[in-house]
């Protein structure tokens, strides 16, 4: 036997390719801000902006012209308080985004999503309310269920196709799928953030969002790095309450849980690129230590291949660009 046999042209290697990544796979990060024409670069993160919602639309149409399969939204609101109150207010950040955005004809060909969270819009920066006990402080699990909720509620009536949970509470799935059934919003999906482990590979993010933590950090309710078999617990129970698709975050460090999610559970399922390997493969990109577009392809592959059906990636426009 000789394996090279099927190695030899482009075309035998195409043939008997196990793997493909097509735009349509991606989903496009857009962190919205206030104001109008804003286009700030984030510092840590090269071509990521925060963008105001006449540029986001922009964005949206570019990503549609593309091919890209849908948009994943965050909100930088005008100002924050102890409760997140900017997450479900009605003219909140992302809900004006999402309304601009389903008036664009780019709507029609994305997938707009939004990140259901309260780091983004709480002073203190913790993904949901805070109690005191002693001199330590914690995140109030069934408080901020109610918040969430809410927050998705607002959300779906402004427009989101899907909302996705992202703060890691116990039982915020169930909540949320209650409140948006009573609202008359059954055929709302949520995909949820079933496994999410606190991660260093978040830095950059925070810087995009300016959501770090004021004090503290999230492991009281990110999961531990360690565990394998406690994220299938979680995606499990996520399931059970209600969940239509996971997101699997990060996704390189990862790898072998979004595997394992794969064999285990049929259902849609994504893998969030996160801020972090996407950084660090920019900083060796301006280095000169790695090709861009190979390692950059090679990067979304892997989570393919893995078992992530669509990757949530700040590479989607340059991936698609190539992959057109
Ligand atoms: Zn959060």
């Amino acid at each position: 036997m000789r394996m090279r046999r099927l190695r030899r042209s482009e075309p035998l290697r195409a043939l008997v390719r196990e793997t493909s990544i097509n735009p349509g796979d991606f989903i496009y990060p857009l962190f919205i801000c206030p104001g109008e024409g804003v286009r700030r670069e984030v510092p840590s993160m090269p071509g990521v902006f925060n963008v105001s919602v006449d540029e986001a639309v922009r964005e949206a149409e570019e990503a549609a012209s593309l091919g890209i399969g849908g948009l994943l939204l965050f909100g930088l609101p005008e100002s924050k308080d102890e409760q997140g109150t900017g997450a479900w207010d009605e003219n909140g950040i992302v809900q004006q985004g999402l309304r601009a955005l389903k008036q664009s004809a780019a709507a029609s060909k994305l997938v707009l999503i939004a990140d259901v969270c309260l780091c983004e819009y709480t002073s203190h920066g913790h993904c949901g309310v805070i109690v005191e006990s002693g001199k330590t402080f914690d995140v109030d699990n069934d408080p901020t269920l109610n918040l969430l909720a809410s927050a998705a509620v607002s959300l779906a009536r402004a427009g989101a196709d899907v909302v996705a949970p992202s703060d890691m509470m116990d039982g915020r799935v169930a909540a949320i799928r209650r409140a948006l059934d009573a609202e008359g919003l059954s055929l709302t999906p949520v995909l949820s953030y079933a496994s999410k482990f606190a991660s260093a590979f978040y830095g950059p993010f925070r810087d995009a969002a300016d959501s770090a933590p004021q004090f503290g950090d999230r492991r009281t309710y990110q999961m531990d790095g360690a565990n394998l078999r406690e994220a299938m617990r979680e995606i499990d129970l996520d399931l059970d309450e209600g969940a239509d698709m996971i997101l699997m975050k990060p996704a390189m460090p990862y790898l072998d849980v979004v595997h394992a999610a794969r064999e285990n559970f049929d259902v849609p399922m994504g893998a969030y690129q996160v801020s972090g390997e996407y950084s660090m493969l920019h900083a060796a990109f301006q280095k000169g230590w790695l090709d861009h577009d190979r390692a950059m392809l090679e990067s979304l592959l892997g989570i393919r291949r893995a078992g992530a059906d669509f990757i949530v990636t700040y590479f989607a426009k340059d991936a698609a660009k190539l992959l057109r």
